[in-house]
């Protein structure tokens, strides 16, 4: 009987007991995970070009 209950985990969005596979319990969860992943994954992108395009100024700047 409580090995039913043993079987359920909790959702990585909202934090929600759920029984089934994955870890959002529901396609809402997991396609605002996506979303917030592929926006931070965005920023981290930006942050690294912005980081590479200051040092390479720093570096001319320096050079001069
Ligand atoms: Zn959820």
């Amino acid at each position: 009987m409580s090995e039913r209950i043993a079987q359920h985990h909790h959702c990585r969005k909202c934090g929600k007991a759920f029984v089934g596979d994955g870890p959002f319990c529901s396609q809402e969860c997991k396609a605002y995970h996506d979303a917030n992943l592929k926006r931070k994954k965005k920023q981290l992108t930006l942050l690294y070009v912005i980081t590479f395009v200051i040092l390479i100024l720093a570096l001319v700047f320096v050079s001069l």
